[in-house]
């Protein structure tokens, strides 16, 4: 029997976030500049060292993956990493295949990705009006989001919305944006934004709309109950007794989840960065690539990356400074 991954706190990684690649059709102002230099192919990871490490690490306990990026959809070739780990699935020592996307072209995979055992999608979707969309995303837009929506749920997809909560910006349609999600039978969750990455010109304290804020508007128009259920990430939840919805919070910046980090995550040059709020991270690339094939090496190296998990992070806003910021962009690590 293979040791399961236990870091030094007792805490078991069983949660693995996989970013497939840091390009992205869209250009979220909250996530990337407008003119943003990608990573030329021989620094990604291939699709078949993300089978290796990704089977490596489902063969030491994880058992759910979600793929991310950038924009996963948009990795050429994408559909057979998904075909590879539905073997995984299949033998059942995966219990989840899932991706975040940005919905973009769900309608072209939806149908596939349901084939390989996708049976959950996170879709981030801020606002339900097309010019503001067009202004987040600066490259999306929104009927081609909706289409990718219906064709998600069309296929049999359960589909959660996520919507980073900006002030100023998407406020105002907070009510819509649950009637929406509740009317489609969709879950939602309100992510807090995080100070990632050098975007230039936007000032992170100006975006920075506080879920605890939210939460007491919505509190205004329903009822809420917390919920118990946690899911070893950031996310809490409430139900909204009139319409019996659930909603998420998700507010990376605070530290009362670390304990029970249940995760990490690679990104698509094969750095497993142990924390979202930390810089350390472990360099799985060079030891793939000086012995490819070798899984004892490759286990030993992920091995000592989760013996140098940090006990939690150290975002704080709290000082209308931001601590702790990192010098990486969201897309790189995945969200
Ligand atoms: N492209 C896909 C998407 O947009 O869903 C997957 C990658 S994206 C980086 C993952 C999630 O991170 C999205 O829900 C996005 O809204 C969120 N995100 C990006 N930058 C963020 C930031 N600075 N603060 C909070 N959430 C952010
Ligand atoms: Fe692309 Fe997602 Fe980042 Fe938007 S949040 S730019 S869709 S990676």
């Amino acid at each position: 029997m293979t040791a399961p991954l236990i870091d030094p706190f007792q805490r078991a990684i069983s949660y693995l976030r996989v970013s497939v690649t840091d390009r992205c059709d869209f250009r979220c102002v909250y996530c990337m500049s407008e003119n943003m230099q990608f990573l030329p192919k021989k620094e990604l990871l291939s699709l078949e060292e993300l089978d290796w490490i990704s089977t490596v690490f489902v063969r030491l306990g994880v058992q759910k993956l979600r793929i991310t990026g950038g924009e996963p959809l948009v990795r050429r070739d994408i559909l057979k990493y998904f075909q590879g780990m539905s073997r995984h699935l299949d033998s059942g020592a995966l219990r989840e295949l899932t991706l975040t996307t940005n919905g973009s072209q769900l309608e072209r995979f939806a149908a596939d990705l349901v084939a390989c055992g996708v049976k959950r999608v996170n879709i981030s979707l801020d606002t339900l009006d097309e010019a503001k969309f067009a202004e987040i995303t600066r490259w999306g837009r929104l009927p081609q989001v909706m289409r990718g929506i219906d064709a998600a749920q069309a296929a049999g997809l359960r589909v959660k919305i996520n919507v980073v909560a900006l002030k100023g910006f998407n406020e105002a349609e907070l009510f819509d944006i649950v009637a929406w999600c509740a009317d489609r039978d969709m879950d939602l969750t309100f992510i807090e934004v995080m100070p990632m990455g050098d975007l230039g010109n936007e000032d992170r304290l100006d975006q920075y709309w506080s879920l605890k804020d939210l939460r007491m508007r919505l509190g205004e128009q329903y009822q809420l109950t917390d919920l118990a259920e946690r899911s070893g990430g950031p996310a809490r939840y409430v139900r909204l007794e009139e319409t019996g919805q659930k909603i998420g919070f998700i507010t990376p910046l605070s530290h009362n989840f670390c304990e029970s980090c249940n995760r990490v995550r690679l990104t698509c040059t094969g750095e497993l960065y142990m924390c979202l709020g930390q810089e350390d991270m472990a360099d799985l690339r060079a030891p793939m690539r000086e012995h490819p094939g070798d899984d004892d090496v490759l286990e030993d190296a992920i091995r000592a990356a989760i013996r140098l998990k940090p006990k939690g992070h150290d975002f704080d806003y709290s000082r209308q400074k931001v601590d702790g910021q990192m010098t990486r962009h969201m897309s790189h690590t995945g969200g």
